[in-house]
């Protein structure tokens, strides 16, 4: 069977993941502030197992019990049922939007907190919970065009993400050239979420580039959420895609 570990499945992006691994019949374990009933519903019509975990990523002390918990439930990393386990570092925040100049200290920490220091912590306790295990390994790592284009408005985005993206080498480096682990990065596109609808509310004084998302929106061009989360997980299992990779499911696959 295959686990997943899946981050910000509440909604958006990550919920989409959550429904696919569910309609598998995988064994997902969500983590999110909020649980989703929808993802209950999947997971009963498709006979999966699946544990909603409520949890604040900026709770970062308590990541390592977290993910060890899963892991022992799991059966250890021994675990003679799981044939492979992924984890996909989904969960991800925008704010604080605007101007370099106006970043206050509490909104910048949760940024940081959200999109980087928890997304560290819980590969270091993914790889370390099962640096025994005698299953494949994978952690996806979701990034995004901000990682390599400035954005006025998004500093701490584009700089969350790009280093997202050096975290992503970096940990690939260290685990080695070995087939049964892979650490990658993959940038999902422009996908129809609640995080597309907070840039068309954000005035443009705080993004410029609000016009371009309005025309993205208005003009069909965002993706649907289930269809990035299928390239995502295509990506995830791609051989052409190596441990150490950064990739974007639009110049993979022509999306
Ligand atoms: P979204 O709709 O805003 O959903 C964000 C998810 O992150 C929610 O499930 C949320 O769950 C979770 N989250 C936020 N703060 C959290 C916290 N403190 N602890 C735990 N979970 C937290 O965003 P999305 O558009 O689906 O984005 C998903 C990922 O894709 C992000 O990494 C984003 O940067 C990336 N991305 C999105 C786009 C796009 O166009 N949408 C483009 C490129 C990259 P709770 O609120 O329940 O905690």
């Amino acid at each position: 069977m295959r686990l997943y570990i899946i981050t910000g499945s509440s909604r958006g992006l990550g919920l989409a993941i959550a429904q696919r691994a569910l309609e598998e019949g995988a064994l997902v374990h969500t983590v999110s502030r909020h649980r989703n009933d929808e993802l209950d519903r999947t997971a009963s019509d498709a006979g999966a197992q699946l544990t909603q975990h409520e949890f604040d990523l900026q709770d970062v002390e308590r990541i390592p019990g977290l993910i060890d918990g899963i892991i022992s439930s799991a059966g250890g990393p021994g675990g003679s049922a799981v044939e492979e386990a992924m984890l996909v570092n989904n969960a991800g925040v925008l704010e604080p939007l605007g101007p370099v100049r106006e970043l206050s200290p509490a909104a910048l920490s949760t940024h940081v907190a959200v999109n980087l220091t928890g997304l560290m912590q819980l590969t270091a306790s993914f790889l370390s919970a099962t640096s025994t295990a005698a299953y494949p390994r994978t952690v996806v790592n979701i990034s995004s065009g901000a990682a390599t284009k400035p954005y006025k408005g998004w500093g701490p985005y584009c700089a969350t993400k790009a280093a997202v993206e050096m975290f992503t080498r970096v940990t690939a480096l260290e685990e080695g050239d070995r087939g049964d682990r892979r650490i990658i990065a993959v940038a999902p596109g422009v996908v129809d979420t609640d995080m597309q609808a907070l840039i068309r509310r954000t005035p443009e004084e705080k993004f410029p580039h609000r016009p371009k998302f309005v025309d993205l929106k208005e003009s069909g061009k965002l993706a649907d959420p289930a269809v990035a989360a299928s390239l995502v997980l295509r990506a995830a299992r791609d051989p052409v895609v190596e441990s150490g990779s950064c990739v974007d499911v639009r110049k993979l696959y022509g999306s």
